[in-house]
């Protein structure tokens, strides 16, 4: 009996950042590789709805992946950007404190920062921060001259070019159904007519805010090894005029963001947010009415922002898999040594700094579809 062959070595579902950088790791390993999208185009989810920002690895708990690829994410990323003629700047961003209990805190981020390899910050008094920031109102904060900004979309057309350079295929409007066994093989449905299908030796799962929900249409993959998502928005209002920063200004952390922080994008455009909603549906729509709340939380820190020059822009959603309340939970990258089917790894969780960490994340997942093969 003749063994069945398959058409490709691996399928990677979802073309966002996490899926093409995947599809570049496994093609330049030298396996022919399909990327599986759904919408008409790569990168229209989260990875064109998102800060832009190349993150220095500040925040996150010491030992967590997110820690360990945003720090390894944001080298390669400056490397690759700058080999293959990706648009960013290395701008640099404050963290500022207002008050004795904020710059106390101050301290603790700068301790975690530390413990993950994060050595260049920067404590600055009232005065300094004057001196670089004369319109912000900061008792305190902390200066990271590693972090930056990225074109997110040059980002993803160079990974795209990588990733077809070594062969691999993008098919856009191909929503994956189903996951099925075929003796060691996969068969991955995508359409309603049976022919839309194919036969692939592992599929990677990046499908961002549906990980889940493809997870649990994968035949043998155990209710326990799919998570429950949660959505938070994050909403951005943009600023219809030229702002007096030249850096990126950040508050404190909150729980499920980092603060409504100002990035500025690469033509210099000055954008606030993004805020944290809590929602059941995917819904990108950015509410007017939240304009003062905005402008409220931007006082904070600058306390000139002209509130009838702010208006509303866009959203993205953050694919957690812990809810409200709960402590934020860390990338899961889970392949066949976690449950036990070969050939499939799946990617949950993939929130910030998951743009920063995308080529190590990219990496790693390619590297574990062969686990135990
Ligand atoms: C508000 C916000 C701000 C952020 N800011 C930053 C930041 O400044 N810096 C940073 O490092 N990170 C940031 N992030 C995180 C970063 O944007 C994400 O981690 C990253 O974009 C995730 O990429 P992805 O490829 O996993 O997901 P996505 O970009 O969502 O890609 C998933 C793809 O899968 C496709 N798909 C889904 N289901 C199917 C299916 N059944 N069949 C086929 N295709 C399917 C989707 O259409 C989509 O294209 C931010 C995130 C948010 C929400």
């Amino acid at each position: 009996m003749t063994a069945i062959e398959p058409d490709f070595d691996v399928v990677v579902i979802g073309a966002g950042v996490i899926g093409l950088s995947a599809a570049v790791a496994a093609a330049e390993a030298g396996r022919s590789v399909l990327i599986l999208e759904r919408n008409a185009d790569f990168g229209q989810e989260t990875s064109s709805r998102n800060s832009e920002v190349i993150h220095a690895g500040i925040y996150y708990p010491a030992g967590s992946l997110k820690a360990e690829m945003c720090v390894a994410g944001r080298h390669r990323l400056y490397e690759f950007a700058a080999r293959h003629n990706v648009p960013f700047r290395q701008c640099g961003k404050l963290i500022v404190a207002n008050g004795d209990a904020q710059s106390a805190a101050l301290a603790g981020i700068e301790q975690r920062a530390c413990a993950n390899g994060v050595n260049d910050l920067q404590f600055l008094g009232q005065s300094e921060i004057a001196g670089l920031e004369p319109a912000l109102n900061a008792t305190a904060g902390l200066f990271s001259p590693s972090t930056g900004i990225i074109d997110s979309h040059s980002y993803m057309m160079a990974l795209l070019g990588l990733a077809e350079n070594s062969c691999a295929q993008l098919v856009t409007h191909c929503e994956v159904s189903e996951i099925r066994r075929e003796g060691r093989l996969w068969r991955v449905v995508a359409g309603h007519s049976p022919d839309d299908s194919i036969l692939a030796r592992a599929v990677i799962n990046c499908a961002g805010l549906m990980a889940a929900s493809v997870a649990a249409r994968i035949e043998g993959l155990g209710a326990t090894h799919v998570p429950h998502m949660h959505y938070a928005k994050g909403a951005y209002f943009a600023y219809g005029a030229t702002v007096p920063f030249s850096h990126l200004i950040y508050p404190m952390p909150e729980p499920g963001g980092l603060g409504t922080h100002l990035t500025l994008d690469l033509a210099g455009r000055a954008r606030f947010g993004p805020d944290v909603t809590w929602i059941d549906d995917l819904d990108y729509a950015v509410d007017p009415s939240k304009k003062e709340q905005f402008a409220a939380s931007v006082r904070q820190f600058w306390p000139d922002v002209d509130a009838e020059r702010l208006y509303p822009d866009y959203a993205g959603i953050r694919p957690k898999i812990t809810g409200p309340g709960e402590p934020a939970a860390d990338f899961q990258i889970s392949g066949p040594d976690d449950h036990g089917l070969q050939g499939i790894v799946n990617l949950f969780g993939i929130e910030s700094p998951g743009l920063t960490a995308s080529l190590p994340l990219g990496e790693r997942a390619a590297a574990l579809v062969w686990q135990g093969v």
